[in-house]
């Protein structure tokens, strides 16, 4: 068999293609809560003290977490409070599982109550008011009864705000009416306030001033309301507001404090159950630390519940911390498995890029020199409703490939040599007509081109430039020639190249971008660490992840979804897995029965499937798995070619950046057209060195084993 009638047979072998439409949902749990793992705390509270065991007393159960958010007199308006209520709305619809283990209450100034009630519903978002009057009813003008706020579908009342005991006079004993009142009203629930002033703290006076405040505000409360109905909540009155948050280990010997008056009040068993909050000055960037704290089981947020995003990302981010940083709470990650949707056999599948445009996933098999293209509309729809899938010979090892803003299937490649402009429409006889790319598809030089790499990894930033990785052509043999010689770079519409990081690397991997677009991914494979950057200029390095020692390979092509977290491709590892950027913790795992999955990226009509390319020898088909819990992937940006390099716009003719002669050898004799299974034919004008230069490429693979 020659080269050739070898590369005619393996691309007869795409028409043949089926697919597969199967429910490739596959999800296995290993743990009992039904709730997401991102947003579940569990606080360990099980155990027996031993009056219990005399008692025959059950099993504490878990503290659920609690974060609320106390808006004090904010804002101003009630134009405003509700632009604050649909933003919160926003996020917890977008980012949270309904069935959360975290309860989170907001706290806005009565006149907004109703209109919190409102604007929250769905969203699992309870509302509280920051206080109550002295009384059920009657001639108590300006007062508001537990009653009234229950019946508009307020859920919690705050009692003890350091802010209410010193600007309005609230004594102990006032504290424990309206306790008394609130506990009269069925289906109301209570954030009790305690905590000391600096005076009180610098003199050792913490534990006896809480003791106190508890005993005097639970008096005549019963064990069961204790424990069913009242949250604690302590607050040195020196952290409020003030900026100065107590330590985790301040805040933990506090809470160890109130919980010990709770076990004097009421036994160890109601007090090991009873939810205690910390607040003062809690923010997106001390949460973690406090929440990883045993007896923290949540925050009360004065000033930071005033914006969406960090009230959002104390609750979530908090938890997720929590979880991370105390490998005792840690819940396992959700387990899911992949399935092969189309069997492609690729020798090195990689970059599967979804165009939300075109409803289609685009993909590249690196060596072979081949683009992959399948319109895919949805795991729903019976088999026929999705098209076969197309692959197309470019005749040059591939990096990575990216959407193309224009027209429909418009593709950017990423050569060995050259960055290229393709259409890939399945339906059109455009493969057939275009005969090379050396006016119509040549876009400029990669960099390098002096060094034994090649582009790898790739993707389009939010500003739609392009950001790409190289590779080390020895980095299979160890890297003897060159050793760390990639650089990192991002080509802009002007097609002008620009290297962004000040050290080089062997192997590419993990570029992806946040929805925010000031954060890059990036991951030199060798080294199994995965980084985050500020972007787009490279600064702040910080490490978010490294592969456990026990996995074998690497971390290969990433994505990042709508939450901000990352799916990582581990290629050698069987696996595919998703982390949080902010805790490092590893929260879902995607199983696949082939050892090197490569890529991934979120596809389908609701972005909420995740595709998968692998390579061999064991894989090479794409895999794909519908995502739980409402995880969704973000729009694929499109790059952005200006005007002035139009001429160059895939389909036309003429030219103005020209290709240098090595741009040359390989991007205009090498091209090659398919369509379907039709076999490969040669592009007119191509010769004879096209066969030579794609046969070349193939053997260094099969020789390279990949
Ligand atoms: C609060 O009002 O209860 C509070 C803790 O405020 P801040 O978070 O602004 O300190």
């Amino acid at each position: 068999m020659t080269l050739f009638s070898l590369f005619l047979a393996l691309t007869s072998f795409s028409l043949s293609l089926s697919f597969h439409t199967v429910d490739s949902f596959s999800l296995h749990r290993t743990r009992t809560v039904s709730v997401s793992p991102l947003i579940s705390k569990s606080r360990t509270a099980l155990f027996f003290s031993p009056d219990d065991h005399q008692s025959n007393a059950p099993p504490v159960q878990p503290r659920r977490s609690i974060v609320a958010g106390n808006w004090k007199l904010n804002p101003a308006t009630l134009t405003e409070a509700t632009t604050l209520l649909r933003l919160l709305k926003a996020n917890f619809e977008n980012h949270r599982d309904a069935s959360s283990a975290t309860e989170v209450v907001v706290f806005p100034p009565f006149p907004f109550l109703g209109v919190a009630v409102q604007e929250l519903q769905g969203t699992g978002i309870q509302v509280g008011c920051q206080t109550i009057g002295t009384h059920e009813q009657g001639a108590f003008t300006g007062e508001v009864a537990p009653s009234m706020i229950q019946s508009m579908g307020v859920t919690y009342v705050m009692l003890g705000h350091s802010e209410r005991r010193t600007l309005f006079g609230e004594s102990d004993t006032a504290v424990n009416n309206k306790l008394q009142l609130c506990l009269a009203q069925r289906g109301l629930q209570v954030i009790l306030c305690v905590g000391e002033t600096l005076q009180e703290y610098e003199t050792n006076l913490l534990a006896s001033v809480v003791d106190v405040q508890l005993k005097k505000a639970l008096v005549g409360v019963s064990s069961q309301d204790v424990l069913e109905r009242i949250v604690v909540a302590y607050e040195p009155v020196w952290a409020i507001g003030t900026g100065k948050t107590a330590t985790p280990s301040q805040a933990q010997a506090a809470h160890e404090a109130v919980r010990a008056t709770l076990t004097a009040l009421y036994g160890s068993h109601v007090a090991q159950g009873v939810r205690i909050q910390y607040g003062g000055s809690v923010t997106p960037d001390n949460i973690d630390a406090l929440m990883a704290q045993p007896d923290v089981d949540g925050a009360l947020v004065g000033g930071a519940s005033l914006t969406a995003d960090s009230f959002t990302r104390i609750v979530d981010g908090g938890i997720r911390a929590a979880s991370a940083t105390s490998s005792a709470y840690a819940p396992p990650p959700v387990e899911l498995t992949a399935t092969e949707v189309v069997p492609c056999a690729n020798v090195l599948g990689e970059s599967p890029v979804w165009s939300v445009r075109d409803q289609a996933l685009y993909w590249i098999s690196a060596p072979e020199g081949e683009l992959w293209t399948w319109k895919y509309h949805g795991d729903n729809n019976q088999h026929n409703r999705n098209e076969p899938p197309y692959r197309r010979l470019i005749g040059t090892t591939l990096g990575c490939t990216a959407l193309l803003e224009g027209e429909p299937h418009a593709v950017l490649l990423a050569g060995e040599s050259a960055f290229m402009k393709m259409t890939m429409k399945a339906d059109s006889g455009d493969f057939a007509s275009s005969s090379s790319c050396t006016a119509t598809n040549f876009l400029c030089e990669r960099p390098e081109q002096d060094q034994a790499t090649r582009p790898n990894d790739g993707r389009v930033d939010r500003q739609q430039r392009m950001v790409f990785g190289m590779y080390n052509n020895y980095h299979r043999e160890g890297s003897s020639a060159g050793e760390n010689n990639c650089g990192l770079y991002r080509l802009d519409a002007n097609l002008q190249l620009e290297s962004l990081l000040d050290y080089k690397y062997r192997v590419s991997n993990c570029i992806c971008f946040p929805a925010s677009g000031d954060t890059i991914f990036f991951c030199d494979t060798p080294t199994r660490k995965v980084y985050a950057f500020d972007y787009p200029v490279l600064t702040n390095r910080r490490e978010i992840w490294t592969m456990p020692s026990e996995w074998p390979g690497g971390p290969d092509g990433a994505q990042v979804d709508a939450d901000g977290c990352i799916w990582m491709a581990l290629s050698g590892a069987h696996r595919v897995v998703r982390v949080n950027p902010d805790t490092g913790h590893m929260d879902f795992v995607v199983h696949l029965p082939v050892s090197s999955p490569t890529s991934c990226t979120f596809g389908g009509p609701n972005l909420d499937e995740l595709f998968i390319t692998t390579r061999k020898p064991d894989g090479g088909g794409l895999f794909r798995v519908k995502m739980p819990f409402g995880i969704r992937g973000l729009p694929e940006p499109e790059f952005r070619v200006n005007n002035n390099n139009n001429n160059n716009l895939v389909g036309q003719e003429q030219t103005t950046t020209q290709p240098t002669a090595a741009a040359v050898a390989v991007s205009s004799d090498n091209v090659m057209q398919e369509e379907g299974n039709a076999n490969v034919q040669p592009a007119a004008g191509n010769t004879a060195a096209t066969y030579a230069s794609m046969a070349a490429a193939y053997k260094q693979m099969t020789n390279n084993g990949q």
